[in-house]
């Protein structure tokens, strides 16, 4: 059974003074004193909890240690004021008290994020890449222990055990020692290959396979391509971030393709077959008779190939319908002689613009 929070025993706050505790006890002490309830064992137990609470508060180093530590006893620790510290001051409790020192110096080496620019094309049909990583890794001469072959004497303080033992209270605590740094051993003959740290900064290379479908802002994690550890540590992490160059003709959302492609107002209005550029090359499209500007068309399963899923995304040609800027007098009396012809209810916009203006005009004139 846990045992509670002693504080919240005797009612008082964390940074409670002497003269807090002792008021808190004695009243706690009078409303629960077996005499007082003789028949409840309830009162019994309540008693006993405030009487323990009040021996360890009320001693400021059993005190300190139990603010730190918490509650100490045969079936093992249990978190004391400070919950948020717990978790390290466990773990360091626990390898200190259970692994026997050496290895409590072991550091996990940094997590590094590299930039990577990559073709508008390589993002959509994936890629390998080579990239160097400038990084602090392992030195091979020592094998990152730092020193040359027999450059390394066992440790005088610690026998070359890597902890040092301390009493507290009942309790004996192993912590690492601080002249090894726990590795038990001192070195004496740094390695001459990285003046005895142990690791070398170098340009690794590594090899990026890009799958098809990332866009800018997608992350590759690559395990174990970070920097080194110190101390038989775990390498860290390589997250590379990916940054997508723009197309020339090709605009992306997810894996939709848009591309607008411009054709003159003859072939709008008459339709036409041209050839159009997509992501695998060239494809023919044909805009039908009618086409208007901005209209766009969908090419089914011409875009990009979802990451996860496999899925190919759509490609959508958006017309772009061109005014001369330029006529020749031939132009213009042909155009002329094809205004003759032209009938407003063949132009939707046009014929219902001319309509809402002549209610407008009526409207107004009420109001007048
Ligand atoms: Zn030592
Ligand atoms: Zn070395």
């Amino acid at each position: 059974m846990s045992k509670k929070d002693y504080y919240e025993v005797l009612d008082i706050r964390r940074n409670a003074s002497q003269d807090d505790i002792k008021r808190a006890f004695k009243k706690l002490a009078f409303e629960h004193h077996p005499d007082r309830n003789p028949d409840s064992d309830e009162t019994d137990d309540k008693f006993k909890e405030v009487n323990e609470a009040y021996q360890i508060l009320s001693d400021e180093n059993k005190r300190a240690q139990y603010d730190s530590f918490g509650h100490i006893s045969g079936d093992g620790f249990q978190p004391g004021a400070n919950y948020s510290n717990f978790g390290d001051l466990f773990g360091s409790l626990f390898e200190d008290v259970f692994s026997g020192g050496g290895t409590t110096r072991a550091q996990r080496g940094r997590d590094l994020k590299y930039d990577l620019e990559l073709m508008f094309e390589e993002a959509v049909f994936g890629i390998n890449k080579e990239i160097e990583i400038p990084k602090n890794t392992l030195c091979e001469e020592c094998s990152g222990k730092g020193a040359q072959p027999g450059g390394e004497v066992t440790c005088g303080s610690c026998s070359g055990t890597g902890s040092m033992n301390y009493s507290q209270g009942f309790l004996t605590i192993s912590r690492t020692c601080s002249n090894c740094g726990g590795s038990g051993s001192v070195i004496t003959k740094p390695c001459k290959g990285c003046k005895g740290k142990g690791l070398v900064y170098i340009n690794k290379k590594v090899s990026v396979k890009v799958p098809a479908g990332v866009e800018t802002g997608s992350r590759l994690r690559m395990r174990d391509e970070g920097e080194s550890g110190f101390y038989g540590g775990p390498s860290g992490d390589l997250y590379i971030e990916l940054h997508v160059k723009e197309h020339e003709f090709f605009k992306r959302e997810g894996n939709n393709l848009f591309i607008e492609v411009p054709i003159s107002f003859v072939q709008a209005a008459l339709g036409t077959e041209i050839e159009i550029p997509t992501i695998e090359g060239k494809a023919n499209f044909k805009f039908p008779s009618g086409t208007q500007p901005g209209q766009s068309f969908k090419l089914k399963g011409k875009g990009v190939t979802d990451l996860r899923s496999g899925r190919k995304g759509d490609m959508y040609v958006i017309s772009q319908v061109e005014v001369p800027v330029k006529l020749n007098s031939k132009q213009k009396e042909i155009l002329k002689e094809f205004e003759k012809y032209s009938k407003t209810e063949d132009q939707p916009l046009i014929s219902k613009f001319i309509n809402k203006f002549q209610g407008y005009i009526e409207k107004i004139v009420v109001f007048n």
